[in-house]
């Protein structure tokens, strides 16, 4: 089963089905998904950009775990708007769970593998 389901709570109700969706494909294949994150308020997307912004300063980016992934500045992210949610998945598994958020109409970034979002979010916003 998946895990972190309650992190999908206060997305865009369109957004949260479908990820549901997809939760749902991997439960059938009985693969782990771990929902990540969800809606983030500014704070909680400012920590983030701070974090990103020290490891970009610090020569990490890229290379370690904790500074595996980018953030958006806070107020220019599609999770403050619900648009878009993370999961992390073995990476045995990547290339077919990056198909199966697709299917279902979520753009996912080669550089953010977690993330997946509703194209061109910010002409909704
Ligand atoms: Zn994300």
């Amino acid at each position: 089963m998946a895990s972190g389901r309650l992190k999908l709570t206060g997305l865009h109700p369109v957004v949260k089905e479908a990820a549901e969706w997809c939760l749902a494909w991997a439960d059938y294949y009985q693969v782990p998904v771990d929902v990540t994150s969800g809606l983030r308020n500014w704070q909680a997307q400012a920590d983030l950009y701070r974090k990103y912004r020290r490891c970009l300063q610090s020569g990490e980016f890229g290379r370690t775990a904790r500074c595996r992934y980018p953030a958006n500045r806070p107020g220019d992210s599609s999770h403050e708007w619900g648009l878009s949610w993370d999961s992390t998945i073995d990476p045995h598994y990547q290339a077919w769970w990056d198909e199966v958020r697709r299917a279902v109409g979520f753009e996912v970034l080669s550089y953010d593998q977690p993330h997946a979002q509703v194209p061109n979010w910010r002409s909704y916003v």
